[in-house]
């Protein structure tokens, strides 16, 4: 855990947000500023800053299964998937995440 890090404050259950899925390896839990519809967020339990330093492809695996087991419980056959890497691409959290946008349709 990073202390200053908003997203290992969730994980720690700081401010009792509701995950949608919690599983050895992440946490699934709502974005607080939705751009869709549906709109979670998939989070690893270790920091890590962004897709760049991540380099366990056991748990890239992992996250990846996460984001289809949420998206299925969200009830999304269509969805897209989102990992902004870096601030120039619009990076604001700096603990990699996935972000999952669709439409109940
Ligand atoms: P980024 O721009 O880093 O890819 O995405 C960060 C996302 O995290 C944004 O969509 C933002 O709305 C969301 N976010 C930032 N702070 C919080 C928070 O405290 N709780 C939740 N649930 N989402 C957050
Ligand atoms: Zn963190």
């Amino acid at each position: 855990m990073k202390e200053d890090c908003i997203f290992c404050k969730i994980i720690n259950g700081d401010f009792n947000t509701e995950f949608i899925i919690e599983n050895e390896h992440a946490v699934v839990f709502n974005d607080i500023n939705p751009k869709a519809p549906v709109h979670m967020l998939v989070v690893p339990k270790i920091h890590v800053e962004s897709l760049n330093e991540l380099d366990d492809k056991n748990l890239l695996g992992e996250l990846m299964m996460t984001v289809k087991e949420a998206a299925k419980k969200a009830g999304l056959n269509s969805y897209k998937t989102l990992i902004n890497t870096g601030k120039d691409a619009g990076q604001e959290v700096f603990h990699m995440h996935i972000h999952i946008m669709g439409d109940k349709k």
